[in-house]
């Protein structure tokens, strides 16, 4: 099936879509969206300029600041924000399509971000109707009394990694608590998302609430995050980027919440079930095409099951099943645009000069006309300095250090300028309690990967972010907190 055949005429261009409607089309760049998988044009996004995102940022300020979003009481709003959730989980089909058009990512780890993407609403409507206050009486003269209220206009800004799961969560976490909000999503993953805002409506989110634009980072996402009518900045996406927005959100004195990148310690202790290791450290750093922020594309190894793990690590990259997106058997599909590939191939270069040694890959897979189809990669690095074990690759390529013992491992895993999350692989209690409480990263998972509850939080230490998504986390961003004093 080739999906760009899906795509009626008028579903090719994105646009933006402000105050309930599609923006209407004039002027403005227009950018061509690129499948991964055939590399064939699928449609085009029209770039919104300063004026068009000051537009989107005015129908965000009146819904707050008259409409009746921020007015309702959390269960008028949960009855909507449940309806979007079945409005999605009813046009799953369409969704995954549009996605796995936009991203590359394969068919079936594309399913569960649509499910994803549904549970972050119900989950964040849940959270905001069972909020509660808080009552002082310690001087019995006054009730002190605290409530959340909802704080504004958020911008949020979303990556191109996993697009539908992202940029929901950020939405869910944002509007739950009565706030609105203007969404720029990732200028190569424009359709799926699009498409979410448009059923944000059909399932009744009054006009104002949810706003999209579109366009390159440098042009409509810097007019949105350094736009002075906004009150906060939600932001997913890379490190560097991350900077910048704090800096552009920073002269106006905006808060920001930055969930950044990774390069994640996947530990494999010589106490681990190596079996349920190589699983899990396969997944941790092969699944979603290897694009994500929580991968654990740094292994560490003990010596003395390094031959063993390493031996079967690489056999099983190898039979990674690789093709179309769309088949349903396929585990990894193409990366998601052409510089992104060129860049993690460009690694495996950096790999060889400093000394490192590729195990498997490093270069495109074979026998695909088009597609920006990649080999799973593996280097055992020469050690931890390298630049494959600090830098951020995003992709499939996993960077293997050897350890001796567990406190060398420890350090090792300090040794980053990332702390999003960690692996631990061992059936060793001692060594999987002390490695998650030295380990400095914001998730520790042992001998699982991926375990993501939503209700936790969940952020980074370092360079991988500032706050938490989750349940009270994302309350606290999200509110203002105030408190009134009445004498009685
Ligand atoms: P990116 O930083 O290049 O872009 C993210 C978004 O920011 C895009 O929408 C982009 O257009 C926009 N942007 C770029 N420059 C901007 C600027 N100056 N002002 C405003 N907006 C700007 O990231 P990416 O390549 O889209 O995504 C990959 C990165 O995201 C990786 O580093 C990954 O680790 C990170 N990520 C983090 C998490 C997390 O939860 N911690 C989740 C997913 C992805």
């Amino acid at each position: 099936m080739n999906i760009a055949t899906r795509l009626a005429p008028d579903r090719r261009l994105v646009t933006s879509f402000i105050d309930g409607a599609a923006a209407a089309t004039g002027p403005g760049t227009l950018i061509e969206v690129i499948d991964p998988a055939t590399e064939q044009v699928v449609g085009e996004l029209r770039e919104a300029d300063a004026g068009e995102v000051g537009q989107a940022v005015a129908a965000a300020r009146r819904a707050f600041d008259t409409g009746p979003w921020p007015r309702m009481s959390s269960d008028e709003r949960k009855a909507i924000l449940y309806r979007i959730r079945d409005v999605i989980l009813q046009h799953r089909d369409e969704l995954l399509a549009l996605e796995v058009m936009n991203t590359g990512l394969p068919v079936a780890s594309v399913a569960w971000q649509v499910s994803r993407a549904a549970a972050n609403f119900e989950m964040f409507a849940d959270v905001a109707s069972t909020l509660a206050g808080q009552t002082f009486t310690q001087d019995p003269r006054y009730l002190t009394y605290v409530t959340r209220e909802p704080k504004g206009v958020a911008a949020l800004i979303a990556p191109w990694n996993a697009p539908l799961a992202l940029a929901s969560m950020r939405i869910a976490t944002c509007i739950a608590f009565g706030n609105t909000c203007v969404l720029k999503p990732s200028e190569y993953t424009p359709h799926s998302i699009l498409r979410m805002v448009e059923l944000c409506h059909v399932a009744g989110l009054p006009n104002g609430v949810l706003n999209l634009v579109n366009g390159r980072g440098h042009v409509t996402g810097e007019s949105l995050v350094s736009h002075p009518g906004i009150d906060m900045v939600g932001f997913t996406g890379g490190s560097e980027t991350g900077r910048s927005i704090m800096a552009a959100a920073g002269r106006n004195l905006k808060p920001c919440i930055l969930e950044l990148g990774g390069k994640s310690a996947s530990i494999v202790f010589d106490s681990a079930d190596l079996d349920q290791a190589i699983d899990g450290t396969l997944m941790g750093i092969f699944s979603n095409n290897g694009q994500q922020c929580l991968a654990g594309s740094r292994i560490l190894i003990q010596r003395s099951v390094a031959d063993r793990y390493i031996d079967a690590f690489t056999r099983r990259a190898r039979a990674i099943r690789i093709g179309n997106p769309l088949d349903p058997n396929t585990e990894m599909g193409p990366l998601a645009f052409r510089r992104h590939m060129e860049r993690v191939l460009s690694f495996a270069d950096i790999a060889r000069a400093e000394g490192g040694e590729i195990l498997t890959g490093g270069k495109r897979a074979e026998g695909f006309d088009a597609g920006y189809y990649v080999e799973p990669t593996i280097v055992l690095a020469k050690d931890n300095e390298a630049r494959v074990c600090q830098e951020e690759i995003f992709g499939p390529f996993a960077s293997l250090v050897l350890f001796d013992d567990p406190e060398e491992a420890v350090a090792i895993a300090n040794a980053s300028a990332f702390g999003l999350v960690s692996y631990v692989w061992s059936n060793d209690l001692a060594v999987t309690m002390k490695a998650s409480r030295d380990i400095r990263a914001g998730t520790i998972w042992v001998n699982t990967p991926m375990m993501r509850e939503l209700r936790a939080p969940f952020g980074g230490y370092k360079e991988s972010g500032i706050g938490r998504d989750g349940m009270s986390s994302s309350a606290d961003f999200f509110t203002e907190l105030k408190t009134t004093s009445i004498p009685y």
